[in-house]
């Protein structure tokens, strides 16, 4: 049975390739990638030779009607973007509709995703959380969407590229506070791997003071704001269980 396999590629380190998905590269009639010289680059260091076709964001919509007529035909094809996890702020949304809706099976190959291994050093609370993926490049589209997401209770996740990292952190500190903690994960899987928590100043600090803190790609983790103050804070365990109490005999 032919079916298109969304496959997640490595984020830096190239062993995070899992077997699973060397096996489905090799063995797929084709692979559609969001850059295929960079996809080659991959495939030549594992000895695959795929028969690679483009997809991304530009020709993603005309590219998934010919990929569904290949599916349909028999073939079977992988879908890769240039790191991690395809349609994670990457092409490929718009493929997996289409492959769905012509009722062809959609499988995954699970593997690295830069916002879940982020989130799984960070010690910032996991049980929930959003992912916001790239906010507005420009300022005011940035700020606005910043205090927008100032409020909300569970840790948050931005990814940010290097050359704008510090405009970032400007913008966070205008919008939440100079003492939100947050974490930056920079180039994980990498060489240069540093995972570094505090305030939006004290990270600022940190930043402005080394210029090799700024290089590299980043995931931004912001702690969700603390709860506001709201009725009943302030009165006493004992005293709120019996309100409970009278007011379940209430007529
Ligand atoms: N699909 C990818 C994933 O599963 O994470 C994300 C692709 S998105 C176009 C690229 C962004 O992911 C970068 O700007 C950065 O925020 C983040 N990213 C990718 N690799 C990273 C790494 N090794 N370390 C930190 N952040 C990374």
């Amino acid at each position: 049975e032919s079916c298109l396999y969304i496959v997640a590629t490595p984020i830096g380190n190239l062993n995070d390739l899992s077997p699973r998905a060397r096996d489905v590269l090799a063995q797929v009639d084709v692979i559609a990638a969001e850059d295929t010289r960079h996809t080659s680059r991959l495939l030549n260091h594992f000895g695959i030779r795929g028969n690679l076709v483009a997809c991304h964001d530009h020709n993603e919509r005309s590219r998934s009607e010919q990929i569904v007529q290949r599916l349909q035909g028999g073939e079977s094809v992988a879908l890769v973007s240039d790191a991690g996890t395809p349609l994670i702020s990457d092409p490929g949304y718009h493929l997996v509709n289409a492959v769905r809706e012509a009722g062809i099976k959609v499988v995954p190959v699970p593997g690295a995703c830069a916002m879940v291994s982020a989130l799984s050093v960070s010690g910032l609370p996991s049980d929930r959380f959003f992912f916001e993926g790239f906010l507005p490049a420009k300022g005011a589209g940035r700020r606005k969407r910043l205090a927008e997401l100032s409020d909300f209770p569970h840790t948050w996740i931005v990814y940010e590229s290097p050359h704008r990292i510090m405009d970032m952190l400007v913008d966070m500190d205008g919008e939440l506070g100079g003492d939100r903690k947050i974490v930056l994960a920079r180039e994980l899987t990498k060489t240069f791997e540093t995972v570094l928590s505090g305030t939006v100043s004290e990270l600022q600090e940190i930043l402005t003071s080394d210029e090799n803190q700024r290089r590299g790609e980043f995931v931004v983790l912001i702690h969700g704001a603390e709860k506001q103050e709201g009725f009943g804070d302030d009165i006493p365990d004992e005293a709120l269980k019996i309100l409970e109490v009278l007011v379940e005999e209430l007529p």
